[in-house]
């Protein structure tokens, strides 16, 4: 289907074919047969976690390469499950990028543990991997990666650190669906790799995220501390050949997703190519034309890697426009244009800086960043009129305040 014709439920043809209409910063891309899979499992009578959810493992479990995957109802859940199983505990420390979203870091306060930030490179935003052996003490146990807006960051760098310091290493890949680096797929590179597939993420179902690894013992922990510290497959105690018997082995979490959920997930696993492929022909038309004014500096992409395409993140060369980046987010916004921001840098926040004491001097590359950012709306059911539309905004907001 032509980026023409994409549409979404509800937005009908009026916004296809007329231009200077409001552009939304996300649509979920669902559509009816969402909503017939959903309805089957519905009536099927079998709603919270079942067969639908052992199903959607195994798909990911084969799309991604890795021997384990495990559903869970959020990505956060993810990470903390993860943290849990390598046995994270009150005190230790665990490297994060200075900038993502808070739950990246918010995981690692759950243990009484400390979130040490890493500033970021310039250009890819990813974890500096230059500036990790800084950050490390004898009370590191763990790095949590982020893959900015879709980017791996550098895999075979990082790992050698982790292993030389005996960490593990847990891969935030919230962004990262479809990825792959130096030809591999995301969902391996890591210890434990976390995915998420909340409302505006490259898969959707809503609420929801899913856990892989290779590791049977960790996999093993995170199953069962996913649903209450029950010792087996205990969501099967109700179903035909279940057993009412368990066991509780831990303090467990209310983490697992539902069959409606998973329903969701399989019809979304297999657009989910022909949905990159859309974000990648948006990404391109953004760069054809942005890459040639000055006062826009384009996501960087290295070489070896292939990004999901998540989040398509301009930087604005302040130096060369008389306002800033508060503004130029206002001025689109009056073009109709909803636009935001990944991420305000984690020590920017008061809840970080009130516990850790974060200084905003000690990140430069991320202040610095920041400063600049903005997202573009870059979605599957984006039209190439609405794209049009995106691309003269920024052009007129730069054509109007540039610097003379
Ligand atoms: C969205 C996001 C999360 C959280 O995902 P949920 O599924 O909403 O818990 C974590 N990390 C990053 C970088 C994110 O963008």
């Amino acid at each position: 289907m032509p980026i023409g014709k994409a549409i979404g439920i509800r937005q009908g043809k009026r916004m296809a074919q007329k231009k200077s209409q409001h552009v939304p910063f996300h649509r979920a891309f669902v559509g009816k047969e969402e909503i017939k899979a959903v309805t089957e499992a519905i009536e099927s009578g079998w709603i919270t976690m079942g067969p639908k959810t052992v199903e959607f493992e195994e798909k990911f479990r084969t799309y991604v390469g890795a021997k384990y995957a495990l559903a869970v109802n959020s990505c956060t859940a993810a990470l903390h499950l993860a943290l849990e199983a390598i046995g994270i505990k009150e005190g230790d420390e665990v490297l994060v990028p200075a900038i993502t979203f808070t739950a990246t870091a918010e995981v690692v306060c759950y243990f009484k543990a400390k979130p040490v930030l890493v500033d970021v490179e310039p250009d890819t935003l990813n974890i500096d991997a230059s500036k990790i052996e800084d950050g490390i003490t004898s009370r590191t146990k763990a790095i949590i990666v982020v893959d900015y807006a879709g980017q791996p960051v550098d895999y075979d760098r990082i790992k050698r650190i982790a292993k030389k310091h005996k960490l593990s290493l847990i891969e935030d890949a919230a962004h990262t669906l479809p990825s792959w680096y130096k030809g591999k797929k995301v969902g391996t590179l890591a210890d434990i790799t976390c995915f998420s597939f909340y409302a505006t993420k490259t898969l959707a179902t809503g609420e929801g995220g899913m856990i892989t690894t290779e590791n049977p013992k960790w996999a093993e922990r995170m199953k069962i501390m996913r649903l209450h510290g029950m010792n087996r497959d205990a969501w099967k105690r109700y179903a035909k050949g279940g057993h009412w018997y368990y066991e509780i082995v831990g303090a467990g979490y209310k983490y697992n997703t539902t069959d409606m959920n998973a329903a969701l997930g399989l019809v979304q696993l297999k657009k989910l190519e022909m949905m990159w492929k859309k974000r990648q022909a948006i990404a391109e038309m953004y760069h054809k034309n942005f890459t040639t004014l000055p006062e826009i500096i384009c996501p960087v992409i290295r070489p070896d890697r292939v990004t999901s395409w998540h989040l398509y993140v301009i930087k604005l060369a302040l130096e060369k426009l008389s306002i800033d980046r508060a503004q130029f987010i206002e001025e689109l916004a009056q073009q109709g244009i909803s636009t935001s921001v990944h991420f305000i840098p984690l020590y920017r926040h008061p809840f970080y800086q009130e516990k850790f004491g974060f200084k905003a001097k000690d990140y430069p590359h991320s202040e610095w960043a920041y400063e600049r950012m903005i997202s573009l709306p870059i979605f599957p059911g984006m039209t190439k009129d609405q794209v049009a539309q995106v691309i003269d905004a920024v052009k007129n907001v730069i054509k109007r305040n540039r610097h003379v």
